[in-house]
């Protein structure tokens, strides 16, 4: 046996090895940052309704599977006080079809007397949640809060729009919330609409002058005070009102993004029809959010919790 020849096959075959396991970490280092370029990222969309434009719930499981959104928590509005109408029946019937697909909520009109014996048949039927609760009642009205008080019992979120002014919703957050948030730990409040995202800065206007403020936030708003000091709170930065609040200051909007990782949610509350803005003048909510958080938000694990997880927590609760 030739030792020299020997030596250097062994060698060639030590160095071969080597570029081989050099050109494979090279390649999974490549593979890492293609896939995360490419990679779509799971994504719930925690406020859609069905009935926006006669859409209907085929329409809008093609909505969310144009915007990417692999389930929805699907609201109703009974009382149809807000321009639209949906009943929690038509809900449960879609999440009869599209079971992987939707997460059913329920809603029921909080006047009317057998509001919570249907709200306790919803639960055994398979919804959720309460929301989108938006009647015309002040926040601190003892059958809104009842509500409250059931989803604190049955360990639920429930879906809220907060607007002020004379025909509006769930008026008095800025007086009303605290109380239930201190009273009511195990239920998920997730607020939503314009009053909700007027105080994202300590300078909110009268709702007769704007519902959709612009211009630089001041700090030190409602909201950052409420989602420090109470976990069970939650932000779902659907509409225009989400989108026009995260928008006025951007500089804001990251530092605000960075305060609460673990409770704003993103949801669309869009109503067009093919998720591209059809009979919406060209805009999908769903799809100018996202475009949005992804560049403020440029860590893929931190946007993971806005796109799904924090969905997820409001869902099923804290441990
Ligand atoms: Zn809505
Ligand atoms: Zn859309």
């Amino acid at each position: 046996m030739n030792h020299s020849r020997d030596w250097s096959r062994r060698s060639f075959l030590q160095w071969s090895g080597t570029i081989a396991a050099m050109h494979m970490a090279s390649y999974h280092v490549l593979a890492q940052n293609d896939t995360s370029q490419a990679r779509p990222e799971p994504l719930i969309d925690c406020h859609q309704h069905i009935n926006h434009f006669e859409r209907s719930i085929d329409d809008t499981i093609r909505h969310m599977d144009a915007t990417g959104a692999e389930k929805a928590f699907i609201l109703p509005l009974e009382t149809g006080e807000g321009g639209v109408t949906l009943r929690s029946e038509t809900v449960l019937h879609a999440f009869h079809n599209y079971r992987d697909r939707i997460i059913p909520f329920c809603q029921t009109d909080v006047r009317k007397d057998d509001c919570l014996q249907r709200i306790h048949a919803y639960h055994t039927l398979g919804c959720r949640g309460i929301g989108e609760q938006k009647e015309h009642l002040p926040l601190s009205d003892p059958r809104v809060e009842a509500v409250i008080a059931v989803c604190n019992d049955l360990n639920w979120p429930i879906t809220m729009h907060f607007e002020d002014g004379p025909n509006g919703f769930n008026m008095g957050l800025a007086e009303s919330l605290e109380n239930y948030l201190r009273k009511y730990k195990q239920v998920r409040i997730i607020g939503h609409a314009q009053t909700w995202w007027a105080n994202i800065s300590s300078e909110v206007p009268l709702p007769s002058q704007s519902l959709y403020p612009t211009g630089p936030v001041k700090a030190g708003g409602l909201l950052d005070r409420l989602l420090s000091e109470y976990p069970n709170l939650y932000a779902d930065l659907s509409a225009g009102s989400g989108y026009n609040a995260l928008t006025r200051d951007e500089e804001f909007t990251v530092k605000f993004f960075e305060r609460h990782p673990r409770q704003l949610i993103f949801g669309s509350d869009c109503p067009c029809r093919d998720g591209h803005g059809q009979n919406f003048d060209g805009v999908c909510y769903s799809q100018q959010l996202q475009t949005l958080v992804k560049r403020l938000v440029p860590d893929r694990d931190r946007r993971h919790r806005i796109f799904y997880q924090n969905a997820i927590d409001a869902l099923n609760g804290h441990a």
